[in-house]
């Protein structure tokens, strides 16, 4: 592997560490679900900072990932939306309002 331009420099953050190219194992979250994402860069021996290197296809594996975890969430909603015989309408405003009318009901009686 070819080293990169911040191999061996002077760490630009903490300013006292050195840049070691290297790869590393990062765990990403989306929506809840995580994401082991294998960046490569140039490490800080001193603190935990690292400039990173576009890697195109580990960014498309992570779009990816991204789009199974919506079309998933979107066919969960789509399941319970039929099993309980909603139309669209009633699913969207009910997945829009129904967390801030919950509380109010479940403390009690209503205010009026
Ligand atoms: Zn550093």
């Amino acid at each position: 592997m070819k080293k990169s331009k911040w191999n061996g420099h002077a760490c630009p953050i903490c300013v006292v560490g050195v840049l070691h190219d290297g790869n590393k194992t990062v765990t990403q979250e989306y929506k809840g679900h995580p994401y082991q994402a294998k960046v490569r860069g140039a490490f800080c021996d001193k603190c935990d900072e690292a400039i990173l290197v576009y890697d195109a296809i580990e960014e498309a594996a992570w779009l990816a990932f991204r789009d199974q975890v919506d079309r998933q969430a979107a066919s969960e909603l789509e399941s319970i939306r039929k099993r309980l015989k909603l139309t669209q309408a009633q699913a969207a405003k009910l997945a829009g309002g129904g967390k801030m009318h919950f509380p109010a009901m479940s403390a009690g009686r209503p205010s009026r």
